[in-house]
């Protein structure tokens, strides 16, 4: 057996401050807003020379909040209610052997700033932090299969949840101008149900709060809908 070390290339800026309420693949929020941030010796013009022709780029990252609590062979996918077990490697789980992560993301616009490089993407399921090992751009002719089988995650998984905002928690969004999406990213955020499958299940009102930047979020659950009551700043 080897072992291999690798350099973290850049690091992530991301609206998802802890994993509750990222979604379970990249895309299934375009409006989730990051960016790539590349620091010397990997913020140099010719390592990024072409990306722009790029629409899409693979990117791969270490599950670093996570990493720490070692892996199983088996591992019950959220997609599958959490009760049904299946081989890790048969999954996108973050319990892996190597914590090593794979989105594809959108590239929107490549600038530099203060020696740094940095990559704008949308469509992203990283956590702020998250340290990434590399990027290759997405090629369609070869990573584009629309004959292959999804398995247990053959869709993208769907809920009835709707979402209202209440009159402070919608006067709030409207008065960001430096986040002029954060409403429908909370309301998108919301319609993935992030709540455990466990919780699912429950017919009583539950209340919630997540954090999306530096906004404090917060919001009831009555059967399948969602209402925003209060959004605060953080600090
Ligand atoms: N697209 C990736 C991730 C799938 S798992 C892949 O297929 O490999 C998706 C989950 O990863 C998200 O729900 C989020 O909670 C978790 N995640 C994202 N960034 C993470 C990080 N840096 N550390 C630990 N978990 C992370």
């Amino acid at each position: 057996m080897s072992s291999f070390q690798f350099n973290v290339i850049g690091t992530i800026e991301s609206p998802y401050k802890q994993k509750f309420a990222i979604p379970r693949q990249p895309g299934l929020i375009a409006e989730a807003r990051g960016k790539l941030v590349l620091e010397p010796p990997y913020a140099d013009d010719d390592i990024i020379r072409g990306i722009d022709s790029f629409s899409h780029l693979w990117l791969l990252f270490v599950f670093h909040q996570t990493a720490d609590k070692g892996w199983s062979s088996l591992v019950r996918p959220p997609r599958l209610g959490g009760n049904t077990r299946k081989g890790v490697f048969a999954t996108r789980a973050t319990f892996r052997p190597n914590p090593i992560g794979l989105s594809v993301v959108q590239l929107d616009r490549v600038y530099r700033q203060n020696g740094k490089l940095i990559l704008e993407l949308s469509g992203i399921d990283l956590l702020d932090g998250t340290p990434i090992l590399d990027i290759k751009p997405y090629l369609p002719y070869a990573d584009a299969l629309p004959n292959a089988l999804g398995g247990f995650a053959d869709s993208a998984p769907e809920t009835q949840m709707t979402v209202s905002f209440s009159e402070q928690a919608s006067t709030y969004c409207q008065k960001q101008p430096d986040y002029p999406g954060l409403a429908i990213l909370i309301e998108k955020v919301l319609k993935q149900d992030p709540r455990p499958s466990y919780k699912k299940k429950r017919q009583a009102e539950q209340y919630y709060g997540m954090t999306l930047y530096h906004f404090n979020i917060k919001w009831t659950v009555n059967g399948e809908h969602n209402h925003v009551t209060e959004i605060s700043q953080l600090f």
